[in-house]
């Protein structure tokens, strides 16, 4: 390991914005393109969208951020709650599928999946839920 940085944060939705920042200037030290760069923003933004809305629905809780530099030059990014959890992962992966009523397309995992290298989700209901990308 490279390098490591660490942040967390409320969940209001203003703070979508640093959360996204944050990782994006963490990542700068990559010399990424601006396509690479702007795949990370984007599937941060993403998993950072599903804490404020979905795993602290109806309060505010704290997400957490860490990414890690590897000496290949790999990127990790976990993005972390510790809200309602999700109950079935599987199902939640899925394209189209959403609690989220009509507002909700449900394709925040699926644009995080073809935007990122990797992605895994470990969730606990009741206790939070955990996103680790890879880039
Ligand atoms: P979109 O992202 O397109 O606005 P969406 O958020 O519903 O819609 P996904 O991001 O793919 O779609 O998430 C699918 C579902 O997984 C959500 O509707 C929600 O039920 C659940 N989910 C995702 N992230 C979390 C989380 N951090 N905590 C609890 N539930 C989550
Ligand atoms: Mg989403």
């Amino acid at each position: 390991i490279i390098n490591e940085m660490a942040v967390s944060f409320l969940s209001c939705s203003s703070n979508e914005a640093f959360g996204r920042a944050a990782v994006a200037a963490f990542a700068a030290q990559l010399d990424p393109t601006i396509d690479e760069l702007s795949d990370i923003k984007t599937a941060v933004s993403e998993a950072v969208t599903n804490c404020i809305i979905h795993a602290y629905r109806d309060t505010l809780g704290t997400v957490y951020i860490t990414a890690k530099l590897f000496e290949n030059g790999e990127l990790q990014v976990k993005i972390r709650d510790k809200g309602c959890g999700i109950e079935n992962v599987k199902q939640a992966m899925e394209p189209l599928f959403t609690t989220g009523g009509e507002e909700r397309a449900g394709l925040g995992f699926a644009v995080m999946d073809s935007f990122m290298d990797g992605l895994r989700v470990t969730s606990h209901p009741g206790k939070g839920t955990t996103v680790t990308m890879r880039k």
